[in-house]
Protein backbone atom coordinates (compact mmCIF):
# COMPACT_ATOMS: atom_id res chain seq x y z
CA UNK A 1 0.00 0.00 0.00
CA UNK A 2 1.42 3.51 -0.86
CA UNK A 3 1.29 5.46 2.30
CA UNK A 4 -0.07 9.20 1.51
CA UNK A 5 1.62 11.77 3.44
CA UNK A 6 -0.46 14.67 4.51
CA UNK A 7 1.46 18.90 4.54
CA UNK A 8 2.61 18.85 7.62
CA UNK A 9 4.25 14.72 7.20
CA UNK A 10 5.93 16.52 4.01
CA UNK A 11 7.07 19.59 5.99
CA UNK A 12 8.59 17.33 9.11
CA UNK A 13 10.26 14.85 6.39
CA UNK A 14 12.35 17.77 5.49
CA UNK A 15 14.18 17.78 8.65
CA UNK A 16 15.52 14.47 8.30
CA UNK A 17 16.13 15.20 4.24
CA UNK A 18 17.81 18.10 5.29
CA UNK A 19 20.40 15.85 7.20
CA UNK A 20 20.86 13.66 5.01
CA UNK A 21 21.65 16.03 2.29
CA UNK A 22 24.30 17.81 4.67
CA UNK A 23 25.75 14.40 5.96
CA UNK A 24 26.12 13.46 1.63
CA UNK A 25 28.09 16.84 1.50
CA UNK A 26 30.21 16.03 4.98
CA UNK A 27 30.67 12.31 2.90
CA UNK A 28 31.68 14.15 -0.63
CA UNK A 29 34.12 16.67 1.61
CA UNK A 30 36.59 13.45 2.79
CA UNK A 31 36.73 12.23 -0.69
CA UNK A 32 40.44 12.33 -1.73
CA UNK A 33 42.72 9.74 -3.27
CA UNK A 34 43.96 8.08 -0.13
CA UNK A 35 40.93 8.05 2.06
CA UNK A 36 39.24 5.12 3.55
CA UNK A 37 35.85 4.25 3.15
CA UNK A 38 35.68 3.37 6.77
CA UNK A 39 37.11 7.04 7.51
CA UNK A 40 34.25 8.83 6.13
CA UNK A 41 31.79 6.58 7.24
CA UNK A 42 32.81 7.39 10.73
CA UNK A 43 32.70 10.69 10.34
CA UNK A 44 28.76 11.03 8.32
CA UNK A 45 27.49 8.39 11.68
CA UNK A 46 29.31 11.19 14.00
CA UNK A 47 27.56 14.05 11.84
CA UNK A 48 24.21 12.47 11.59
CA UNK A 49 24.13 11.97 15.67
CA UNK A 50 26.05 14.95 16.73
CA UNK A 51 22.27 16.58 15.04
CA UNK A 52 20.50 14.13 16.85
CA UNK A 53 19.55 12.11 13.99
CA UNK A 54 20.23 8.48 13.38
CA UNK A 55 22.08 6.33 10.64
CA UNK A 56 19.24 4.58 8.62
CA UNK A 57 21.64 2.38 6.98
CA UNK A 58 23.29 1.22 10.34
CA UNK A 59 21.98 -2.50 10.88
CA UNK A 60 19.21 -2.12 8.19
CA UNK A 61 18.77 -5.68 7.69
CA UNK A 62 22.60 -5.99 9.03
CA UNK A 63 24.08 -3.70 6.98
CA UNK A 64 27.38 -2.91 8.38
CA UNK A 65 27.97 0.70 7.92
CA UNK A 66 25.87 4.18 8.23
CA UNK A 67 26.59 4.89 4.42
CA UNK A 68 27.01 2.56 1.42
CA UNK A 69 30.29 3.25 -0.33
CA UNK A 70 30.38 2.22 -3.98
CA UNK A 71 33.56 2.61 -5.99
CA UNK A 72 34.10 2.21 -9.86
CA UNK A 73 32.39 -0.72 -10.88
CA UNK A 74 30.36 -1.11 -7.49
CA UNK A 75 26.69 -0.04 -8.32
CA UNK A 76 25.55 0.15 -4.58
CA UNK A 77 25.52 -1.57 -1.45
CA UNK A 78 29.08 -1.06 -0.83
CA UNK A 79 30.42 -1.82 2.79
CA UNK A 80 32.86 0.86 4.36
CA UNK A 81 35.81 -0.56 5.27
CA UNK A 82 39.70 0.14 6.11
CA UNK A 83 40.80 -1.86 3.53
CA UNK A 84 39.15 0.11 0.72
CA UNK A 85 41.58 3.13 -0.10
CA UNK A 86 40.46 5.32 -2.94
CA UNK A 87 42.77 6.10 -5.28
CA UNK A 88 43.15 8.94 -7.68
CA UNK A 89 41.16 8.63 -10.86
CA UNK A 90 37.96 6.37 -9.09
CA UNK A 91 34.66 7.33 -8.81
CA UNK A 92 32.64 6.60 -5.45
CA UNK A 93 28.96 6.44 -5.12
CA UNK A 94 28.10 7.67 -1.35
CA UNK A 95 24.75 6.88 -0.24
CA UNK A 96 23.46 8.26 2.96
CA UNK A 97 20.50 8.10 5.06
CA UNK A 98 18.94 9.93 8.07
CA UNK A 99 16.43 9.57 10.39
CA UNK A 100 14.99 12.37 12.55
CA UNK A 101 11.53 13.65 13.89
CA UNK A 102 10.31 10.41 13.03
CA UNK A 103 10.94 10.23 8.80
CA UNK A 104 13.36 9.11 6.83
CA UNK A 105 15.38 11.09 4.21
CA UNK A 106 17.55 9.11 1.38
CA UNK A 107 20.34 10.35 -1.09
CA UNK A 108 22.98 9.65 -2.55
CA UNK A 109 25.76 11.35 -5.42
CA UNK A 110 28.69 9.96 -7.10
CA UNK A 111 32.31 11.50 -6.25
CA UNK A 112 35.25 11.55 -8.37
CA UNK A 113 38.54 10.93 -7.09
CA UNK A 114 41.26 13.55 -7.69
CA UNK A 115 40.83 14.17 -11.36
CA UNK A 116 38.82 11.19 -13.18
CA UNK A 117 38.76 10.15 -16.84
CA UNK A 118 36.71 11.86 -19.28
CA UNK A 119 34.60 8.71 -19.92
CA UNK A 120 33.99 8.25 -16.20
CA UNK A 121 33.04 11.84 -16.04
CA UNK A 122 30.46 11.50 -18.87
CA UNK A 123 28.97 8.69 -17.31
CA UNK A 124 28.57 11.04 -14.25
CA UNK A 125 27.26 13.84 -15.51
CA UNK A 126 24.73 11.86 -17.64
CA UNK A 127 23.21 9.76 -14.49
CA UNK A 128 22.94 13.13 -12.48
CA UNK A 129 20.90 14.28 -15.55
CA UNK A 130 19.09 11.14 -15.37
CA UNK A 131 18.05 12.25 -11.98
CA UNK A 132 17.27 15.27 -12.94
CA UNK A 133 14.82 14.48 -16.06
CA UNK A 134 13.28 11.24 -13.73
CA UNK A 135 12.24 14.03 -11.21
CA UNK A 136 11.16 16.35 -13.85
CA UNK A 137 8.09 13.71 -14.25
CA UNK A 138 7.33 13.53 -10.89
CA UNK A 139 3.97 15.54 -11.20
CA UNK A 140 0.70 14.37 -10.14
CA UNK A 141 -1.05 12.42 -13.15
CA UNK A 142 1.89 11.32 -14.67
CA UNK A 143 2.72 7.56 -14.04
CA UNK A 144 5.83 5.80 -12.65
CA UNK A 145 6.80 4.54 -16.13
CA UNK A 146 7.09 8.65 -17.21
CA UNK A 147 9.75 8.57 -14.58
CA UNK A 148 11.63 5.50 -15.79
CA UNK A 149 11.14 6.13 -19.46
CA UNK A 150 12.91 9.71 -19.03
CA UNK A 151 15.86 7.58 -17.19
CA UNK A 152 15.78 5.06 -19.47
CA UNK A 153 15.52 7.56 -22.91
CA UNK A 154 18.48 9.64 -22.22
CA UNK A 155 20.77 7.01 -20.43
CA UNK A 156 20.49 4.76 -23.45
CA UNK A 157 20.50 7.58 -25.89
CA UNK A 158 23.78 8.05 -24.64
CA UNK A 159 25.22 4.18 -24.90
CA UNK A 160 24.76 3.98 -21.23
CA UNK A 161 22.84 0.80 -19.47
CA UNK A 162 19.90 0.74 -16.77
CA UNK A 163 20.58 -1.48 -14.37
CA UNK A 164 17.25 -3.25 -13.48
CA UNK A 165 18.01 -5.77 -10.64
CA UNK A 166 17.72 -2.41 -8.16
CA UNK A 167 15.28 0.36 -8.00
CA UNK A 168 13.89 3.64 -5.95
CA UNK A 169 11.27 3.59 -3.55
CA UNK A 170 8.82 5.13 -1.25
CA UNK A 171 10.08 6.95 1.43
CA UNK A 172 8.20 7.44 4.97
CA UNK A 173 8.97 6.43 8.56
CA UNK A 174 10.88 3.91 7.24
CA UNK A 175 13.42 4.04 4.09
CA UNK A 176 11.98 1.12 1.69
CA UNK A 177 8.09 1.86 1.39
CA UNK A 178 5.74 0.93 -1.61
CA UNK A 179 6.00 2.05 -4.98
CA UNK A 180 8.97 0.35 -6.32
CA UNK A 181 10.59 3.29 -8.41
CA UNK A 182 12.39 1.66 -11.41
CA UNK A 183 15.08 3.48 -13.89
CA UNK A 184 13.22 2.03 -16.91
CA UNK A 185 9.58 1.76 -17.88
CA UNK A 186 7.13 2.90 -20.71
CA UNK A 187 5.28 6.35 -20.43
CA UNK A 188 1.44 6.70 -19.55
CA UNK A 189 2.15 2.68 -17.19
CA UNK A 190 2.48 2.25 -14.17
CA UNK A 191 1.37 3.86 -10.56
CA UNK A 192 -0.51 7.50 -11.71
CA UNK A 193 1.53 9.68 -9.22
CA UNK A 194 -0.40 11.63 -6.87
CA UNK A 195 -0.22 14.51 -4.55
CA UNK A 196 1.37 13.43 -1.26
CA UNK A 197 3.12 10.29 -2.62
CA UNK A 198 7.10 10.50 -1.71
CA UNK A 199 9.39 8.75 -3.13
CA UNK A 200 13.80 7.88 -3.36
CA UNK A 201 14.63 8.61 -7.60
CA UNK A 202 18.13 6.82 -8.08
CA UNK A 203 19.55 5.89 -11.48
CA UNK A 204 21.77 3.47 -11.07
CA UNK A 205 23.57 3.56 -15.08
CA UNK A 206 26.39 1.78 -15.99
CA UNK A 207 28.92 2.14 -18.88
CA UNK A 208 28.44 -1.69 -20.14
CA UNK A 209 25.84 -4.49 -19.48
CA UNK A 210 23.10 -4.01 -16.85
CA UNK A 211 23.54 -7.11 -15.46
CA UNK A 212 24.55 -6.92 -12.06
CA UNK A 213 26.13 -9.68 -8.91
CA UNK A 214 26.35 -9.79 -5.38
CA UNK A 215 29.53 -10.34 -3.95
CA UNK A 216 30.29 -12.95 -1.21
CA UNK A 217 30.48 -9.96 1.08
CA UNK A 218 25.99 -10.93 0.56
CA UNK A 219 25.97 -6.67 0.12
CA UNK A 220 27.90 -5.14 -2.61
CA UNK A 221 26.44 -5.34 -6.18
CA UNK A 222 28.35 -5.53 -8.92
CA UNK A 223 28.42 -5.39 -12.97
CA UNK A 224 28.95 -8.81 -14.34
CA UNK A 225 31.23 -7.33 -16.61
CA UNK A 226 33.38 -4.78 -14.82
CA UNK A 227 32.01 -2.15 -16.30
CA UNK A 228 31.90 1.39 -14.38
CA UNK A 229 28.55 2.37 -12.79
CA UNK A 230 27.17 5.53 -11.40
CA UNK A 231 24.38 6.52 -8.80
CA UNK A 232 22.36 9.57 -8.34
CA UNK A 233 19.80 9.59 -5.65
CA UNK A 234 17.03 12.51 -3.89
CA UNK A 235 14.22 11.77 -1.92
CA UNK A 236 11.53 13.97 -3.33
CA UNK A 237 7.22 14.99 -2.75
CA UNK A 238 4.42 14.92 -5.25
CA UNK A 239 2.91 18.18 -4.79
CA UNK A 240 0.56 20.17 -6.49
CA UNK A 241 3.22 22.09 -7.23
CA UNK A 242 5.38 19.68 -8.96
CA UNK A 243 8.03 17.93 -7.31
CA UNK A 244 10.01 19.04 -4.55
CA UNK A 245 12.95 17.73 -3.09
CA UNK A 246 13.14 17.03 0.27
CA UNK A 247 16.69 15.79 0.60
CA UNK A 248 17.89 19.44 0.10
CA UNK A 249 20.02 21.11 2.75
CA UNK A 250 21.09 25.48 3.38
CA UNK A 251 22.77 24.90 -0.38
CA UNK A 252 20.40 23.24 -2.02
CA UNK A 253 19.73 19.58 -3.17
CA UNK A 254 22.87 18.79 -5.35
CA UNK A 255 26.39 18.49 -4.67
CA UNK A 256 29.21 19.52 -6.39
CA UNK A 257 30.55 17.15 -8.59
CA UNK A 258 33.83 16.23 -7.22
CA UNK A 259 35.02 15.45 -3.77
CA UNK A 260 37.50 16.49 -1.67
CA UNK A 261 35.68 20.30 -1.69
MG1 LIG B 1 17.28 4.67 -1.81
Amino acid sequence: MIKIKAPQDIEEMKIAGSLSKAALRRAGALVRPGATTAEIDAAVEGFIRLHRGVPTFKGYGGFPGSICASRNEEVVHGIPSPSVVLQEGDIISIDTGATKAGWVGDNAWTFYVGSVSEEAKALCECTRDCLEAGIAQAVPGNHLGDIGAAVQELAEGNGYGVVRDYVGHGVGRIMHEEPSVPNYGRRKHGVKLQVGMVIAIEPMIVMGSYDTTVLPNRWTVVTRDGGWAAHYENTLAITAGGPVILTEDSEGPWCPMQGGY
